[in-house]
C-alpha cells in the first residue's frame, strides 16, 4: 500500500480499492480514526471489446450480464449457471477461511480448466482473466478454482471504498498510533537476519542487534527464509511452496483529465500483449488528482511481467504507453510525467492446491513454541483484508505462546 506523490498529484501505485466484505481492514480504519477518509466510490468500470470501452458496474454480475462487454451466450450462462452455483457452494467460499474450499473439494484445479468446462471460452477470457491479471497478477491457469470462486461470491454484492488522500494514509496512521502508545517504528530498515534463541529472538539490522521476546514476520515468505535463522524443517517446507510472480505499476500524469467516467479499464486475454487494466486516478473520487490534470495507473498482464520487471522505466513506459493510447486515445501527447514501481518478490499466486497448503498451516501448528509467528497476506490472499486477518492470527497465536 503506497502513496506517492507525482508533480501536484497523489499517486495510489499499489493497492486501491477496499471491499464491503473486507471486515477486518474496515474495523482497523475504524480504530486508528481514518473511517472519515473512507469513501464509497462508484465502481464504475469497463471491458474492452471489439475495439471499443464498455462501461460495467464492477461486482455486478446484473451489469455484466446487461453490457456489451460479454459475447450474449456467456451473460446467460452466467445467469443460468455461474451464480446458482456460487450460491450453492456459498458456505465453503469464505475470504476469511479461504481453505474450506480445498474441503468443498474446490482447490483441485484451475479456474480456466474448470471456466472452460463449466462455462465458456469467454467468461475465462473476459471476465476473469483481467480481474486476475490486473489485481492479483495471476493467470487463470496458475489459479484454484476457489479462490477465484470466492472473489466472485463476493463481488455478487459489494460496495467498494478508496481512501481520501490515498491508501499510504493507512500505514501512516497505524504508525502514529504505535508511537502514540510508546511503540517504536522504524522504517527504510531492512531487518538483515532474526536469530530464533531459547530466550527468545535476536533482529539485526544495519542499526545493530536487539533481542525481543518474541517477532512477528510480517514480510514475504520468501524473506522469511532468508533472514530467519534456525526454523524447522517442516516451516521451511511449507514457506517454501508459497509462490510469488514480480508485479510492476506504471503511472502517467497528464496534463488534462482523460475522458471517460469509469475508473478501471480492463483488457481481456489476447486483446493486448503488455497492458491488463488502467486504472483512471481522477475518476476514483478521493482526491488524489488536482481539476484539470489526469492520472493514469497501468498495470501489466501476468505473462509480459518477466520481459517488463528489468527493464529500465523508460523502456517499460515505451512498451505500454501505445496499448494504452489505443484504447485511449486522447492520452497521447499528454503524458508529462511517468514513473515506474516495483514489487520484484511481488504477489502470492494462489495457485490449485494452494487453498489446502493453507489448511495444512492452520491444522498442524508449523510454528510450535518458536519465538517467531509468521503474518502475511500470503497466509489467506493477496489482499489488504488477507494482510490484516493474518496479522489478527498473528497476535492471537503470539498472546498464547507468551501466556497472556
Ligand atoms: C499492483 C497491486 C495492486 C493491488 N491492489 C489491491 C487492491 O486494490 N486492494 C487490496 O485490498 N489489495 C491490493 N493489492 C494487494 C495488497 O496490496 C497486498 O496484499 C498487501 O499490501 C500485502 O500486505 P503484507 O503486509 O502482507 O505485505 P507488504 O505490504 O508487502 O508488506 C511487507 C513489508 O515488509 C517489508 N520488508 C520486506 N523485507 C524486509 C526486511 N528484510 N526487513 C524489513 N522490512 C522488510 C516490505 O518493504 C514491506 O513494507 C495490490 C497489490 C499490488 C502489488
Amino acid at each position: 500500500m503506497l502513496t506517492d506523490r507525482l508533480g501536484d498529484t497523489h499517486v495510489d501505485a499499489g493497492a486501491q480499492l477496499f471491499g464491503s466484505m473486507y471486515t477486518r481492514f474496515l474495523a482497523l480504519v475504524e480504530e486508528i480514526g481514518l473511517q472519515d477518509r473512507l469513501v464509497q466510490v462508484p465502481g464504475r468500470d469497463a471491458l474492452w471489446r471489439g475495439g471499443r470501452t464498455h462501461e460495467v458496474v464492477y461486482g455486478s454480475i446484473a451489469s455484466m450480464i446487461s453490457s456489451g462487454g460479454l459475447p450474449l451466450g456467456t451473460k446467460l450462462r452466467l445467469g443460468s449457471t455461474y451464480l446458482p452455483f456460487l450460491s450453492r457452494h456459498s458456505r465453503a467460499l469464505d475470504l476469511h477461511s479461504p481453505e474450506d474450499a480445498a474441503a468443498g473439494g474446490l482447490d483441485a484445479e484451475s479456474i480456466a480448466d474448470w471456466g472452460v468446462r463449466e462455462i465458456d471460452t469467454a467468461f475465462v477470457a473476459a471476465l476473469v482473466y483481467p480481474q486476475l491479471g490486473a489485481y492479483y497478477g495471476a493467470s487463470p491457469g496458475e489459479t484454484s478454482a476457489g479462490f477465484y470462486h470466492i472473489l466472485a461470491r463476493d463481488g455478487m454484492d459489494v460496495k467498494l471504498y478508496g481512501i481520501r488522500g490515498g491508501v499510504g494514509e493507512v500505514p501512516a496512521r497505524l504508525a502514529e498510533r504505535i508511537e502514540a502508545a510508546g511503540g517504536e517504528v522504524r522504517t527504510g530498515l531492512p531487518v538483515t537476519s532474526v536469530r530464533l534463541t531459547a530466550e527468545g529472538a535476536v533482529v539485526a539490522s544495519e542499526a545493530g542487534e536487539k533481542a525481543f521476546d518474541a517477532v512477528v514476520a510480517a514480510v514475504p515468505a520468501p524473506v522469511v527464509l532468508d533472514i530467519v535463522e534456525g526454523l524447522p524443517i517442516l516451516l521451511r517446507d511449507w514457506l517454501g511452496a508459497v509462490r510469488y510472480r514480480p508485479t510492476l505499476s506504471l503511472a502517467l500524469l497528464l496534463d488534462r483529465p482523460v475522458g471517460p467516467r469509469f475508473f478501471g479499464l480492463s483488457f481481456p486475454e489476447g486483446q493486448t500483449n503488455v497492458v491488463a487494466a488502467v486504472a483512471v486516478q481522477e475518476n476514483k473520487g478521493v482526491d488524489l488528482v488536482p481539476s484539470g490534470r489526469g492520472l493514469l495507473l497501468v498495470l501489466p498482464t501476468p505473462e509480459a511481467v518477466p520481459s517488463l520487471i528489468d527493464l529500465d522505466s523508460r523502456q517499460v513506459h515505451d512498451r505500454m504507453l501505445p496499448e494504452v493510447i489505443r484504447a485511449l486515445p486522447r492520452v497521447q501527447q499528454h503524458v508529462v510525467r511517468a514513473r515506474v514501481y516495483r514489487w520484484p518478490i511481488g504477489t502470492p499466486i494462489m495457485y490449485p492446491g494452494y487453498l489446502g497448503h493453507l489448511g495444512a498451516f492452520r491444522a498442524s501448528n508449523l510454528e510450535g513454541s518458536l519465538p517467531l509467528v509468521l503474518a502475511g497476506d500470503y497466509l489467506y490472499g493477496p489482499s489488504a483484508e488477507g494482510a490484516v486477518s493474518a496479522a489478527l492470527d498473528a497476535v492471537r497465536r503470539l498472546e498464547t505462546r507468551l501466556g497472556q
